[in-house]
């Protein structure tokens, strides 16, 4: 049966600007290159569980502009369902400036614009009750994003809820309305003020402050060490499977699409769907960039 998702989230057109170093206050400097690529992390997240055979439907907004018809029109080429994509007349489509350095250093400006001023009356609840599951991440108001969770809960809906960029506070109330969790381990670490550490004993404090907030399940995404996954008492490692890393860029939003896509009703096949996506998103950062870089479900089958 073809899982039907639902991603809240952000679309932003990424300008990825190549500089030897960054420029000092004042200075003017070229660039080596610049390029322009879709992002965001709710359109990530929807293109990975799309092309993990997923039906999915997008909820956000894009301004009256040529990036919102780029935006529109990459998620559309991908089957995710675009018709509750609103379109903001007074705000641009968001946008996220990466300067990225020789060193491979790199820092992100972003600006919300349409995925910031997206409203509770925006959302669409008769879309949310169809679905199996909504995922959503921090790029849109927090307000909606409960509201929406709340739809979720009432028509027995899972929630799956990525707290990234670490701009809220998980408040009670969303905590209580989501099934799992997943943070990476800088997020994990302003969720629950403890320093994260590569360490059983560690990782299992991290996810008993976690799951104390009140989320049903929490899985931790490490990086190159995997993902720690706490469902209850039940904990595990999952580790992650061995590449040759060229880009991590949507590393975690291939691992929370792809998670998404495979999960079952009850939960009941949580380690399998965990290792499908820690194979997805191993395939991810073996590629540049973030959307082209989202691996298909017959490349998974493959690994
Ligand atoms: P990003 O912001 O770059 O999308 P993130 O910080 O949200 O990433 P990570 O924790 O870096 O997410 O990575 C998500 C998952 O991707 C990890 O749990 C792991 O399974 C996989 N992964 C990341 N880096 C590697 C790697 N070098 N080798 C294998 N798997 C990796």
């Amino acid at each position: 049966m073809t899982k039907k998702i639902v991603v809240l989230g952000s679309l932003n057109v990424d300008s990825i600007m190549k500089m030897p170093r960054m420029p000092l206050v004042g200075e003017t400097m070229a660039l080596t290159d610049v390029t322009t690529a879709p992002g965001g992390k709710g359109a990530n997240q929807a293109v990975a569980a799309a092309r993990q055979g997923a039906q999915v439907a997008f909820i956000g907004a894009v301004g009256q502009d040529n990036n919102g018809h780029f935006m529109r029109q990459t998620l559309a080429d991908q089957a995710v369902d675009v018709t509750a994509i609103q379109t903001n007349a007074t705000v641009p489509t968001g946008s996220a400036y990466i300067m990225l350095q020789d060193n491979g250093a790199n820092t992100i400006l972003i600006h919300g614009g349409a995925n910031q001023a997206l409203t509770v009356d925006d959302l669409d609840e008769e879309l949310i009750a169809q679905a199996d599951t909504l995922i959503a991440q921090f790029e849109v108001p927090l307000a909606v994003i409960t509201a929406a969770f709340k739809m979720a809960k009432a028509h027995n809906v899972q929630t799956v809820l990525n707290p990234a960029p670490a701009v809220y506070e998980v408040t009670p109330t969303l905590a209580n309305l989501t099934d799992i969790i997943l943070p990476n381990e800088t997020e994990a670490q302003l969720l629950t003020g403890i320093t994260v550490e590569n360490d059983l004993a560690v990782l299992n404090q991290v996810s008993d402050a976690i799951l104390a907030t009140g989320v049903a399940r929490s899985i931790i995404t490490l990086g190159e060490a995997g993902s720690f996954i706490a469902d209850g008492a039940n904990r595990w490692w999952a580790k992650p499977k061995k590449v040759a890393a060229v880009d991590t860029t949507a590393a975690g939003d291939t691992f929370i699409g792809t998670l998404a896509s495979e999960l079952a009703a009850d939960f009941s096949n949580l380690v399998d769907a965990v290792d499908r996506a820690s194979t997805a998103s191993a395939i991810a950062v073996t590629r540049p960039g973030a959307i082209p870089s989202i691996p298909t479900r017959e490349e998974v089958d493959q690994f």
